[in-house]
């Protein structure tokens, strides 16, 4: 028993610690590792079926709405990410080049992608003329780097991976629609399938992406209190288009620049999963997203017929579930503790006692509540456990950022309540960067968003008392 306790203790408590739990986290699930690349990491099997099935959902998504999947070259040469000002000085300070090949300088500097606006936007030049080849709905699934300084797994890594979507249409309502419609997708994925709530809006200028008219943003609520940033899209406007040339003719013969999109989703949303269910003894996947939904576990595994029910009820279940049977010589205490760690949404526990009852014990990780089923049900039993424990994470998870959601209508308020990094903190704005910059510098909260949802909490800004434009979400943030 004392080696079967080891695992679980290896965790360090979420109270003791926040910052060593997520990594005990990431480890002892083996969902990813560091790398002998400074910065880079590695997804393990765990990790990597999480990204997969992410993969899945949304690929359906966005095809259904007309997206179609193309490959972009990893490489930008630096003339073409110079084209666009604001976007070259956005990101030119995280860029890796490439200056040699083999031994020779090269002519021209080649970065390794940052995001692929200014490769699409090149593409899009090449091969939009008429109003006939509106719109472009391209997407990609790749990796992209960015040179971090500091790092931690899923959060911040110099590579990660990602989808970036980017859109070219004939007019600027189009691409709006464009850019809501894809933050929608992100928020909905993020509800339905990994039980997250998020806020949805838009970014202040400060905090927009590099070149965009309009950022719009998702950001969901970590156990710790912090924020994350978890999809965000763009309305580019036709700035992009004037600046590479991106041209159509109308139904009038008149010559019109395009207006476009960008929209993306990373493996940092592995890095939410991870902090908003997640609990001392591990992971805790929401059963829509795990690569594994139950494993069986035999109890006494070596009296005969029990190993055999264990893969009877496995071929039973495997049509309608992802299902595993541990039928390693572990200890079963050493085997529940692996699929706690692992954040396995259920297991069920079946010994020579059981198939005399006809009977299983499914256990759900979240609550750990046992329930006993017949194996004539298991099948139908399982799904609704499953159902249940999906729909019970998001209200506990709606629930803590019902609770860790706060207003402020003075400066003093406000200090008090980042001090405490207990959640969002809604205030109203001037509207003003100056304002925004001195709030963050006082207390490190940025804005997360100016929320779609907009309340009217005072007439006057929470920090300088100007007159107030805007409700925002302020916060900590990963
Ligand atoms: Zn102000």
């Amino acid at each position: 028993m004392a080696k079967d306790k080891k695992l679980v203790e290896a965790i360090t408590a979420m109270e003791d610690d926040f910052a060593q739990w997520y990594t005990d986290v990431v480890k002892k699930a083996e969902l990813a590792d560091y790398s002998s690349v400074r910065g880079c990491m590695i997804l393990r099997p765990n990790g990597y079926a999480i990204w997969e099935n992410i993969q899945k959902v949304l690929d359906a998504k966005f095809k259904e709405t007309g997206v179609e999947n193309v490959a972009m070259p990893m490489f930008i040469p630096e003339s073409l990410l110079n084209k666009e000002k604001d976007h070259v000085e956005g990101f030119a300070p995280e860029v890796a080049w490439v200056t040699h090949g083999g031994q020779k300088e090269l002519q021209e500097r080649l970065c390794v992608r940052p995001t692929s606006e200014t490769l699409f936007c090149d593409f899009y030049s090449k091969i939009i003329q008429s109003h006939r080849d509106l719109p472009k709905l391209y997407n990609q699934w790749v990796s992209v780097v960015r040179w971090e300084k500091t790092t931690r797994p899923f959060l911040r890594t110099s590579e990660f991976f990602w989808q970036e979507g980017h859109t070219a249409h004939a007019t600027a309502e189009e691409a709006e629609a464009r850019t809501v419609q894809m933050l929608n997708m992100y928020a909905d994925f993020c509800e339905q399938y990994l039980a997250i709530p998020v806020v949805k809006g838009q970014k202040t200028e400060k905090e927009k992406f590099a070149g965009a008219h309009a950022t719009y943003t998702i950001e969901a609520l970590m156990h710790d209190g912090k924020a994350l940033q978890s999809g965000t899209s763009h309305n580019f406007g036709d700035g992009f288009a004037k600046a590479f040339g991106i041209q159509y003719t109308d139904k009038d013969n008149k010559l019109q620049y395009v207006h476009q999109t960008s929209w993306g989703m990373s493996t940092r949303i592995i890095g939410a999963i991870i902090m908003v269910h997640g609990d001392d003894s591990g992971l805790v996947l929401p059963p829509r997203i795990a690569p594994v939904q139950t494993m069986i576990v035999p109890i006494m595994q070596k009296k005969e017929g029990v190993l055999d029910k264990a893969e009877e009820i496995r071929k039973k279940l495997a049509s309608s579930y992802k299902v595993k049977v541990d039928d390693s010589d572990k200890s079963p205490g050493w085997k529940f503790s692996e699929q706690e760690v692992r954040g396995i949404p259920t297991r069920i526990e079946i010994g020579p006692k059981d198939i005399e009852k006809n009977q299983a014990v499914i256990v759900r990780r979240d609550t750990r509540e046992k329930i006993i089923v017949s194996l004539d049900e298991i099948e139908t039993k399982l799904g609704e456990v499953l159902e249940q424990m999906q729909s019970d994470m998001l209200e506990r998870a709606k629930k803590h950022l019902a609770e860790h959601t706060v207003e402020a209508r003075n400066w003093d308020e406000f200090k008090a309540h980042i001090e405490k990094q207990d959640g969002f903190v809604k205030a109203m704005w001037c509207g003003e960067t100056e304002c925004e910059e001195a709030i963050k510098d006082e207390t490190t909260a940025t804005t997360r968003c100016m929320p779609f949802e907009q309340e009217h909490l005072s007439d006057v800004c929470v920090h300088c008392g100007k007159p107030a434009k805007k409700m925002v979400y302020f916060g900590k943030a990963y």
